[in-house]
């Protein structure tokens, strides 16, 4: 007797950014490739054994949460008052449910966070201090401001404030995660996370925890999750553009997702998306010199890169 494997697809991102094998110093490029992969790991786990896509996004997202290269959870960017305020959200494609979460400061990992809103409440989204109440209320494991800071996003706030002109990605070497899945039952999820823009302030708010800009994820489309300037990603809803050229358009999600970049070049945003559809296809665009991405499926080993050129 033979038994059929079950069929997966998984991508994630650590964000969209300025990287070059130059200004990347060996031992980040390794620790970013290390992170992807444990990354991937923790999401295919799951796919493997025939488990949901929107488990395995949670799963993916935590990993890079916590690890403190990237930004997001722990290692997230400050806002130009010295705090770290994380953004959110997580959506299943089956039945169209989401959950975000945007400046949040005492909840560990903000996609566990988002997931409880999504599946525990009423609502979609839920900000500053009332959602951080509603994850301590839900037993979402909680931090301590400490646990989200390090030393190299000191250094960055510090270089920003002296010189708040700094293009979105100069700097970036580290970003947003992300990840976008496709399980046996063909059922596809979205999830995203970040510490937003070095530097913000007045209760900034990008793309990431937006359902429909920087995350969205639709049975009948695909699942998207972005990284980049993200008030460029808002204007153009870009999630759900991707997913409604391809359900209305009949356009396939390579296509959508380079046209969606490149029509935010067009308006001046810097970027990228991870996307997949529910036929098992999946991959990446992006306008900036690098980002760190990563794809594993089924029937292929996984796939890590960096650079533009890989
Ligand atoms: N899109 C995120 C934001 O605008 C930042 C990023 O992806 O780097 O908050």
């Amino acid at each position: 007797m033979t038994f059929a494997l079950p069929k997966w697809t998984l991508v994630i991102h650590g964000g969209a950014g300025s990287m070059t094998r130059d200004n990347l110093r060996a031992e980040e490029d390794q620790a970013a490739r290390a992170a992807l992969s444990a990354a991937l790991d923790a999401g295919a786990f799951i796919l493997r054994d025939g488990g949901a896509a929107l488990d395995a996004v949670q799963a993916a997202v935590r990993v890079l949460e916590d690890d403190p290269h990237f930004n997001a959870g722990r290692g997230s960017v400050f806002t130009a008052e010295g705090r770290i305020e994380c953004d959110a959200a997580i959506m299943s494609g089956s039945d169209l449910n989401a959950g975000a979460v945007a400046g949040v400061r005492a909840t560990r990992n903000p996609i566990a966070l988002a997931r409880e809103v999504m599946d525990r409440s009423t609502h979609v989204f839920l900000a500053g201090a009332g959602a951080d109440s509603f994850g301590r209320a839900h037993d979402i494991e909680a931090a301590e401001p400490e646990w989200f800071e390090t030393a190299e996003r000191r250094r960055q706030l510090d270089e920003i404030l002296a010189d708040p002109d700094l293009p979105f990605d100069s700097a970036m070497k580290y970003g947003t995660v992300g990840a976008v899945a496709v399980d046996a039952d063909g059922h596809v999820a979205a999830a995203t996370s970040t510490g937003g823009l070095t530097g913000k302030k007045w209760g900034r708010v990008g793309d990431s925890p937006l359902i429909g800009a920087g995350t969205y994820a639709d049975d009948r489309a695909a699942a998207v999750s972005c990284t980049g300037a993200g008030e460029y990603f808002i204007r153009l809803g870009v999630a759900h553009e991707i997913c409604a050229r391809v359900r209305l358009g009949g356009w396939n999600i390579e296509d959508a997702a380079d046209t969606l970049i490149a029509e935010l070049g067009d308006m001046g945003g810097k970027g990228g998306v991870i996307v997949v559809s529910p036929d098992g296809s999946g991959g990446w665009a992006f306008n900036t010199r690098a980002m760190y991405r990563a794809m594993a499926t089924h029937e292929t080993a996984p796939e890590i890169a960096i650079y533009g050129d890989e």
